[in-house]
C-alpha cells in the first residue's frame, strides 16, 4: 500500500470546511485592504530562492527541494511565497504601475523539515505583499491586516510580537557585536548555533534549546544598534500600532528565518506556545526587489500557515460553516423506476438542486439508510406506483411527512421547503 510521502497530508472531505472558511475569510480581507490575487508556479529557478532567502539560511542549506529537470535547469519547489511574487512583479512590469502594488497568494510551500505537529514538508500559506511603500503606515497596515485575518476567523488568545532588525547601514555593526558576544559564549551552545555564529548570526537569537535560549536572552539587542532612520521608522510603527489599539509586544529575540528582512519584523503566535507554533509572520524587505534586478523598492509582507490555522480553529472549538446543503436522495425500485430516477437526478441538477441517486438493486430500506448516512433531508422515492402514476413521492426525513408530485414539479417543491 502506498502512503502519502512523509511530512505531507491529505485534506479529507470532512476537513474541507475549515479550508474553505479560511480561504473565504482571506479573500474577503484582501478585498477590504485592496489586494489582488497572484498565482505563481510551484517551482522556480532555484537561484531565485538562494539569492533572496540567503545562502546561510536553514531553508536554503537544508530544506529546499532542488532538482534538475530534463533540460538541465536547476529548479526548486517554492520554499516560500515572497520571492516568486517579487519575481512576477518585476517580470510583468508592475514596477511601472502606480505604487504600492498589493498582491496576495494562497499557495503550497515545500520545505524538507523534520515533520511534527504543525510542521510539514508540504504546507499551504496565505500571504500578502505591499510593494513600493516605505512609509511606516504601510507596516502598521500590513500588521493590522494580519491581526484582522485571525480575528475574522474568530481566533482569540493571540500574541503579536514586533522587532526591528535594522537595515544594511546599521545591521553590520550589530552583527559584529552579536558575533563577539557569542564567541565568548560558545561552550554549551548546540552544534547548529556554533555554525550559525559565522554563517547566520541573527538566527542564534531564536534557537529553542534551553541553554541557547538563555544565552540569547542576554545577547545584545538589535534595537540598540539601529541607525537614525531605522529608529525613527520603528518608533513610528509602534505609534501607529498603538493608535490602532493593536496589543503588540517588542520581542528582541524575534528575527525570522530568511535573510531578506530589514527593519520591521513581526509574528503572531497563539498564547502559551513557543515560536515553533507561530501562526504567521512577516516583515519589511526593502532591498529584495533591487537584489533581484529591479530598482530600489521598499516592500513589506506577511504569510500565515494554513495547517496551523486549522489546528488552532479546532483547539479553540470554532465551528465553521458547513460546505454544502445535503443532496436530495433519489431512491428507486425496479428497472422502469431506474430510468425515471436517472432523468429526475439530471433535471434536479440542471435546476441547481444537488441530487444523489441510490445504488440500483437495493431495497428501499437500504437506500433510505444510505440517504441517512449522507445526511439527506429529503428523499425522492420512485417505486412501481409512482412509475404508473407518473409521480414522485417526496419524504421529509426528519418528520417522515410525505408528498406526491409530478417529477417536473419537484424542483419548485424542494426550493420552497429549503
Ligand atoms: P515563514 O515563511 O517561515 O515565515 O512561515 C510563515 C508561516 O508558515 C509560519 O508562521 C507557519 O504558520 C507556517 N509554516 C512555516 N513552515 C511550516 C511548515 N513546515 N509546516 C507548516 N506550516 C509552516
Amino acid at each position: 500500500m502506498y502512503k502519502a510521502p512523509r511530512g505531507t497530508a491529505d485534506i479529507l472531505p470532512e476537513e474541507q470546511g475549515y479550508w474553505r472558511f479560511i480561504e473565504d475569510r482571506a479573500i474577503a480581507l484582501c478585498r477590504l485592504y485592496g489586494y489582488q490575487r497572484l498565482d505563481t508556479p510551484a517551482f522556480e529557478d532555484a537561484q531565485l530562492f538562494t539569492r533572496s532567502i540567503g545562502e546561510g539560511t536553514d531553508i536554503v542549506t537544508k530544506e529546499m527541494y532542488t532538482f534538475k529537470d530534463r533540460s538541465g535547469n536547476i529548479l526548486a519547489l517554492r520554499p516560500e511565497g515572497t520571492a516568486p511574487v517579487c519575481r512576477a512583479y518585476l517580470e510583468h512590469g508592475m514596477d511601472n504601475s502606480p505604487q504600492p502594488v498589493k498582491l496576495y497568494y494562497l499557495a503550497t510551500i515545500f520545505r524538507y523539515e523534520r515533520p511534527q505537529a504543525g510542521r510539514y514538508r508540504q504546507h499551504y500559506q496565505f500571504g500578502f505583499e505591499a510593494i513600493g511603500d516605505a512609509d511606516p503606515t504601510a507596516d502598521a497596515e500590513v500588521i493590522e491586516m494580519a491581526w484582522q485575518f485571525f480575528k475574522s476567523l474568530g481566533l482569540g488568545s493571540l500574541y503579536l510580537y514586533l522587532n526591528s532588525i535594522g537595515c544594511k547601514v546599521c545591521r553590520p555593526k550589530y552583527m559584529e557585536s552579536l558575533k563577539r558576544y557569542y564567541s565568548a559564549h560558545v561552550s554549551g551552545l548546540c552544534s547548529d548555533c556554533k555554525t550559525r555564529i559565522e554563517k547566520n548570526p541573527l538566527r542564534l537569537l531564536d534557537c529553542k534549546k534551553p541553554f541557547c535560549y538563555d544565552v540569547a536572552e542576554a545577547a545584545p539587542k538589535s534595537t540598540g544598534y539601529l541607525c537614525q532612520e531605522c529608529e525613527t521608522h520603528f518608533e513610528a510603527v509602534q505609534t501607529y500600532l498603538n493608535t490602532l489599539k493593536l496589543p503588540f509586544e517588542v520581542n528582541h529575540r524575534l528575527v525570522r528565518g530568511l535573510d531578506y528582512y530589514t527593519k520591521t519584523v513581526f509574528e503572531i503566535q497563539p498564547l502559551g506556545e513557543g515560536a515553533q507554533s507561530a501562526l504567521g509572520g512577516g516583515g519589511r524587505y526593502d532591498d529584495l526587489i533591487e537584489e533581484l534586478g529591479g530598482r530600489p523598492t521598499p516592500a513589506i509582507g506577511f504569510a500565515a500557515g494554513m495547517e496551523r490555522v486549522v489546528l488552532n480553529l479546532k483547539r479553540q472549538k470554532i465551528t465553521v460553516p458547513s460546505l454544502t446543503t445535503p443532496p436530495v436522495f433519489i431512491a428507486h425500485l425496479g428497472n422502469e423506476a431506474n430510468l425515471e430516477a436517472v432523468k429526475l437526478a439530471s433535471t434536479l441538477r440542471k435546476d441547481g438542486i444537488a441530487a444523489i441517486m441510490g445504488t440500483g438493486d437495493r431495497s428501499l430500506k437500504s437506500q433510505l439508510r444510505q440517504a441517512n448516512s449522507i445526511g439527506s433531508n429529503y428523499v425522492a422515492i420512485i417505486g412501481e406506483d409512482e412509475v404508473k402514476s407518473g409521480t414522485v413521492t417526496l419524504r421529509n426525513m426528519m418528520s417522515g411527512e410525505q408528498k406526491t408530485a409530478p417529477p417536473a414539479a419537484l424542483g419548485d417543491l424542494l426550493k420552497k421547503v429549503d
